[in-house]
């Protein structure tokens, strides 16, 4: 029988619950300083206790893995943490397509992916010497937000760039990405591709809460001036959106046209859970700055399912409850084989 094991961050409870509640043994990799967290969820059955999440590539994670027959769900923290080499080095089967995590964690990559799927994004900034307007500068992997900075010239970039630096946190310039700075109502599109049925699902939208540029509406103007301190992007929180219902059809327009992109350039295709990031700009026109091609932490807001699932589904469901349905179904018609990689 198969188990289902992941990291213990993130989007984990919500991934195990899901796993526990459609009748799955359940596994968490769990930074040993965390024990005492997780210790807590009486739907994990095992914690393999780890000095860094990089241990799941070794030797010891591998074997309890196997004998596990776990499938692993990635999630961002395995992004963010692991180099796509390492992730691809992965053993244990992946629910979805690791391959495609590669494109997530490249900015130039990702970009391509994006236009092959014809999705409207902000223009991309080719050097600091070509900024004319507002660009945000972003980190490549999947950083969170922290560290990223807007800036409006090529000297205000170079001052910015160089505390970074400073602070450890890049090296230079190809540590970043230029992109114009797009203003309006900030949706983070969560979707689920069912390889099995081969059906999109759009399953729900959040908005983030991201500091410190969140509270930078709050300080007037003259105060702002004045300030020392640059703005970050770091995400700490997530809260729930409803779309008006007349923007519904593109976005399952959006999420179509990035599925058979992804089918066509990053074979088996965009399996499984992923998010599609952007701006409603006045005319409620949408720019994606940004896709994850796996389940997003702002999934965690619908534990008990969304308004989109509750149009879906007649019981209550996480996006962590889909994913182990999708096991599930896939075990009983011995379809594993299409479900991971
Ligand atoms: P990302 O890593 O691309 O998801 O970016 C992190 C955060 O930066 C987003 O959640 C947005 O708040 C902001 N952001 C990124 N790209 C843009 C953009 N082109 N225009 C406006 N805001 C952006």
């Amino acid at each position: 029988m198969t188990s289902i094991a992941t990291l213990g961050s993130h989007c984990a409870l919500q991934l195990l619950k899901g796993a526990k509640d459609e009748g799955f043994k359940t596994l968490l990799i769990c930074e040993k300083k965390r024990q005492k967290l997780y210790e807590r969820f009486k739907f994990i059955d095992e914690l393999v206790l780890v000095d860094a999440f990089s241990e799941v590539i070794d030797e010891r994670c591998d074997s309890i893995l196997q004998k596990n027959n776990s499938i692993l769900i990635p999630h961002g923290t395995l992004i963010a943490q692991m180099s796509s080499e390492q992730i691809e080095s992965i053993k244990t089967p992946i629910f979805g397509n690791k391959n495609i995590l590669r494109w997530e964690s490249d900015r130039n990559l990702k970009q391509k992916l994006m236009d092959e799927a014809n999705l409207p994004t902000p223009k991309s900034v080719s050097s600091p010497s070509a900024i004319n307007g507002l660009v945000i500068a972003k980190r490549h992997g999947a950083a969170g937000g922290k560290g990223y900075f807007l800036a409006s010239s090529e000297d205000e970039y170079n001052k910015k760039r160089d505390q970074l630096i400073k602070e450890g946190m890049i090296k230079g310039d190809s540590d970043l990405y230029l992109q114009e700075y797009t203003s309006g109502v900030l949706a983070y599109l969560q979707f689920f591709y069912s390889p099995l049925k081969k059906e999109l699902e759009f399953f729900g939208v959040d908005k983030r809460h991201e500091s410190n540029i969140e509270g930078l509406a709050r300080i007037p103007a003259e105060n702002q001036l004045k300030m020392e301190k640059f703005t970050s992007f770091n995400v700490i929180a997530n809260s729930p959106l409803v779309l008006r219902e007349s923007l519904l059809d593109e976005v399952y327009t959006m999420g179509e046209n990035f599925v058979n992109a992804s089918e066509k350039h990053v074979p088996p295709g965009m399996n499984g859970p992923f998010c599609i990031e952007g701006v409603y700009d006045e005319n409620a026109q949408f720019s994606a700055f940004e896709f994850s091609a796996r389940i997003v932490a702002g999934t965690n807001i619908f534990m008990n399912g969304s308004p989109y699932t509750t149009l879906i589904f007649d019981e209550p469901i996480s996006m962590g409850r889909r994913i182990a349905k999708e096991i599930k179904e896939a075990e009983l018609n011995n379809q594993l084989k299409d479900v991971t990689t």
